[in-house]
């Protein structure tokens, strides 16, 4: 959402697309949607809520993802390193060492670049 210069002109949102208009009645997509009204305290703070628990279901969700995608080389290390010694060990324990810092650093870049969209406007943000 862009950072609306007024984020009240248009004062009624929808909680669960964001959608705004100027005066109260239900979500145009969200047909049995009631639009709530950000000049609310109590509003600003359920959406502030809301916009936080879609951050971390995003976080978790790409969590998964990295975990997922890294895992067999994870398995394979710990097969071929516990299974063998010498050389061959070393290198099982280094791909999951390097297995694992990929999965980090996969995970923290795709939650920075994919960060879930939040509804309440940045200047309302408590
Ligand atoms: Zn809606």
């Amino acid at each position: 959402m862009p950072d609306d210069p007024n984020p009240l002109e248009d004062p009624f949102i929808c909680s669960l697309c964001g959608a705004r208009s100027a005066g109260p009645g239900d979500c145009s997509t969200h047909s049995e949607e009631p639009l709530v009204d950000l000049r609310d305290q109590e509003v600003r703070l359920m959406l502030d809520k809301a916009d936080w628990r879609r951050q971390r279901r995003r976080q978790v969700l790409l969590g998964l993802l990295v975990i997922l995608g890294v895992s067999p080389f994870i398995v394979v290390s710990l097969v071929v390193g516990i299974g063998s010694d010498g050389v061959l060990a070393r290198v099982a324990v280094w791909v999951g060492r390097i297995a694992v810092l990929v999965a980090i650093g996969s995970a923290a870049w795709l939650i920075r670049r994919f960060p879930a969209p939040r509804l309440l406007p940045p200047k309302l943000r408590p």
